[in-house]
């Protein structure tokens, strides 16, 4: 067949309509795609789910891409650095502290007690107790005074015998100090020489005084690293820390030592 101008402008037409279409294709393709990968992961609950993570992790295949290995480690090593210190105040108590201790054992729990002088004093046994099972012990004063409102004389006082009683015990003198009623000033703080340990989570048990209230407080207002304000002289303190261990372990929390803390 012999080819006229006229054909050859027809073939030129009819080539470059087929590179359109495969072009609307292939951006069709890709849009497809695309909208596909940002459905899935517009899907919050699917990053978040360890069942999506680990179904991944289990194929043999992603394993060898680091990006999935990131992909799987980090949600699980983010989930068991969640750390918080729970803290005691105003014991050792003769019962309530050693039911205490029973219930951190059980979720392999550490914490901090801030002791009273006077109270050391009487239950020097559970001091020791506290301190063999690697306990921190912090000083709380000797009376629970308003350091604020007391003369140079009477903070070292109450600091030093603290301190000194528990030193008598545990051989070491305290180095962390929770002012009563979190009252402190930079008077104080240049005086006691001690670092001052406050708190962000107060469920008030000692007005609260019912555990499942104490609990529920304490788990609305629970954030990573957070130190919870508890006092170990209240039967229904005990009470509500049963229900607060295994809650928080379960959450994924690390129970550790105001010190331990910020490492
Ligand atoms: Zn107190």
């Amino acid at each position: 067949m012999k080819t006229t101008p006229k054909m050859v402008t027809f073939l030129i037409c009819v080539f470059m309509t087929g590179c359109l279409v495969n072009t609307f294709n292939n951006n069709d393709t890709k849009n497809t795609t695309s909208s596909t990968i940002n459905h899935r992961f517009s899907n919050i609950d699917d990053l978040k789910s360890p069942i999506w993570v680990i179904k991944h992790s289990d194929t043999p295949l992603f394993n060898h891409f680091s990006f999935k290995r990131r992909v799987v480690d980090g949600p699980l090593r983010a989930k068991s650095q969640k750390k918080i210190a729970l803290t005691f105040d105003d014991g050792p108590h003769g019962t309530y502290t050693q039911e205490i201790i029973q219930l951190l054992e059980i979720y392999d729990a550490n914490a901090t007690f801030f002791m009273l002088g006077a109270q050391v004093e009487l239950y020097p046994e559970v001091v020791q107790s506290l301190v063999d099972k690697g306990y921190e012990i912090g000083n709380h004063t000797w009376n629970h005074k308003d350091l604020t409102k007391l003369s140079k004389e009477e903070v070292i006082f109450q600091i030093n015998e603290t301190s000194h009683v528990i030193e008598e015990i545990t051989g070491e003198r305290t180095i962390l100090f929770r002012p009563p009623y979190g009252s402190t000033n930079y008077e104080v703080e240049r005086v006691v020489k001690q670092r001052p340990i406050l708190w962000d989570v107060d469920p008030m048990d000692w007005e609260v005084k019912d555990s499942q209230s104490i609990f529920r407080l304490v788990i609305e207002n629970v954030t990573n690293h957070s130190i919870i304000l508890l006092h170990d002289i209240y039967e229904w303190t005990v009470e509500a820390l049963a229900l607060i261990l295994p809650f928080l372990k379960e959450q994924g929390y690390q129970f550790v030592t105001v010190s331990e803390l910020e490492k």
